[in-house]
């Protein structure tokens, strides 16, 4: 993730990565009491573009907000030092990392005295580029009466860790974790999408992280005449579904082979979800001609 020139952002200023210490007697090392945002950023014909970046912003301060975390920053401006990190590091692809975490207090009263750090390095599609092998885990996603499940706090990732190490040594690639209605949540590190008879069906807000890619596949729904449908999904919906796809920023659109032992019918390239997959490219490059890649 870094080498001996890689600069990060902390608190205003730029400093060397290898430098960079944090402190151990903190809420956020010891109680996962941190939040964080997944950014990525594409080498357009415009140059590196940040794709949605004012959206993440937004997310991270929101995230703050829900577990009583000061944001005492201006939004434009992380944007503006977000560009210059890159530059910095000469990235051009790249996965970004703000980080909110608490100044030194092992006490379990919110911390007042936060700190953000921001960090990038290039990053690949984080699923691969087949099309997974997943399995619905034994673990399930947390009560949103427990957690607020719609904000991005460290801790909450215990949870997909969990999940996610089960998937592996199972022999699958991703997990599928459901609520605590026994209803299709989502995976580890992204929303889902089930394709039946032309249509798409996702979970509804409410149990899931609020994921800035599926509003963006929603949106792309909506340009591309796709009919989509936000309704509880059970695993028999999935388990008679023709298709299906994870979103995220870090996952992008990965097509879904199989869930447990039950295998999509429909050809992924033939999928409503590989159309989507090809526009969302065109729109994370800026390119505006959408028709000419479907
Ligand atoms: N769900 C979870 C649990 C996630 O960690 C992520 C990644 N942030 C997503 C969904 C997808 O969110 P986004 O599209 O905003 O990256």
């Amino acid at each position: 993730y870094f080498n001996s020139n890689t600069v990060l952002y902390l608190d205003g200023k730029f400093q060397n990565a290898a430098n960079t210490t944090a402190d151990i007697y903190g809420q956020s090392l010891h109680y996962g009491y941190a939040v964080f945002e997944g950014i990525r950023a594409y080498q357009t014909h415009n140059g590196t573009r940040i794709f949605k970046i004012r959206e993440h912003y937004e997310r991270l301060k929101k995230s703050a907000e829900l577990v009583n975390m000061p944001f005492p920053w201006d939004i434009n401006n992380l944007i503006k030092q977000t560009y210059k990190l890159l530059e910095l590091n000469k990235l051009k692809n790249a996965y970004i990392r703000p980080l909110v975490y608490a100044a030194p207090n092992m006490s379990l009263v919110a911390a007042t005295d936060v700190s953000i750090m921001i960090c990038a390095w290039e990053w690949g599609a984080y699923l691969g580029n087949q099309q997974l092998k997943v399995c619905v885990s034994s673990y399930e996603r947390p009560n949103p009466k427990s957690t607020p499940i719609e904000a991005k706090v460290s801790g909450n990732y215990v949870n997909s860790i969990l999940a996610t190490t089960e998937a592996k040594r199972k022999g699958f690639d991703e997990a599928l974790l459901l609520d605590m209605n026994g209803n299709v949540a989502e995976a580890p590190g992204a929303n889902i999408f089930i394709e039946k008879n032309g249509r798409l069906y996702t979970p509804p807000l409410g149990n899931i992280l609020a994921g800035i890619t599926r509003a963006t596949v929603i949106e792309l729904c909506r340009i591309l005449d796709i009919e989509l449908i936000e309704k509880h999904l059970t695993v028999n919906d999935l388990k008679h579904a023709d298709s299906a796809f994870f979103c995220g920023t870090a996952t992008e659109i990965a097509g879904i082979a199989a869930i447990d032992e039950y295998q999509f019918p429909v050809k992924w390239n033939d999928s409503v979800g590989a159309t989507i997959q090809r526009t969302y490219k065109c729109l994370v490059l800026e390119k505006q001609n959408y028709e000419v890649i479907i």
